[in-house]
């Protein structure tokens, strides 16, 4: 047992401080294999897990910078909802808008953006899980339909990376009639022959995956990614049966004939410009 301890000095108390700043964060637990990654690895490997191949979610700006070449131009990114409702849950939903808005630096669920994918001319949409789940209210609806329009309009091709829960509650009809606008500006697009790729990542439910993310010319899925309608549980207390293993993984839906393509995140922007080579002639 000791008797005394020296006390720290406010100089050494700074110094320790220092240590632990540069120290902590340089070190990753995968959620998958339980492996400690380092945190530089990490991102060198896209943020997928160099020991185990699991994908981590990433943000809809990481997202857009590994997909274009270099600079690319945003789109409509001041668009802001207007609480159609004036819906209140657990607070209001202008309060939740704005929490988000601060968080995320974004003004809603989405970033639509125009540059290039290894040379050829692209618009490329990503939704940002981070804001309220990805979901999709009016203003995420009008930013994709915009992206179609322009696309159409330029004969560009148009890739949306979905990670979302669905259509947004809190804008309530108004969030499903998105659904309906952007599926009719997708029939457009078709119309027109302009190729659109959708990008399915973890997750991808709701009225997404029952509206663009299943409307592409190809539907491709990140490894393990959860895509679906309605949740398990809700499924098997409505069938009442067991859900099989691996229910509602991207594996079991391509095996199922639900998608195109399951592409690691490694391969993907190589995946796409071969497709689009397939689609339009090389660029
Ligand atoms: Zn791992």
């Amino acid at each position: 047992m000791a008797w005394f301890t020296r006390q720290k000095s406010d100089k050494e108390k700074i110094e320790d401080n220092d240590r632990k700043v540069r120290t902590e964060g340089l070190w990753f637990k995968c959620d998958s294999c339980r492996q400690i990654i380092w945190k530089k690895a990490l991102e060198e490997s896209l943020h997928v897990c160099p020991k185990c191949g699991f994908h981590f979610r990433i943000d809809a700006l990481t997202r857009l910078n590994m997909l274009f070449d270099g600079a690319w131009a945003k789109h409509d990114e001041r668009l802001v909802s207007t609480d159609p409702l004036s819906f209140v849950d657990s607070k209001t939903y202008l309060d939740r808008l704005a929490g988000m808005q601060k968080s995320t630096s974004l003004k809603d669920a989405v970033i639509s953006g125009s540059g290039h994918l290894n040379g050829r001319a692209v618009n490329i949409c990503a939704l940002e899980l981070k804001f309220i789940g990805g979901s999709v209210g009016a203003v995420v609806g009008e930013v994709i339909t915009r992206a179609i329009e322009r696309s159409i309009e330029q004969r560009r091709p148009l890739i949306i990376v979905s990670a979302s829960g669905g259509m947004r509650m809190q804008e309530g009809a108004v969030s499903l009639m998105q659904m309906a606008k952007v599926s009719a500006a997708l029939m457009n697009m078709d119309e027109a022959a302009v190729p659109f790729i959708s990008v399915l990542a973890d997750p991808t439910t709701g009225g997404t995956t029952a509206s663009f993310a299943m409307l592409g010319d190809l539907n491709i899925a990140e490894p393990g990614a959860q895509i679906g309608f309605a949740g398990p549980r809700v499924i098997e207390q409505t069938i009442r049966q067991k859900l099989p293993e691996g229910f509602q993984r991207a594996e079991f839906l391509l095996k199922t004939g639900m998608l195109d393509a399951i592409v690691k995140r490694a391969e993907l922007k190589r995946f796409i410009s071969k497709s689009l080579d397939f689609f339009c002639g090389s660029s």
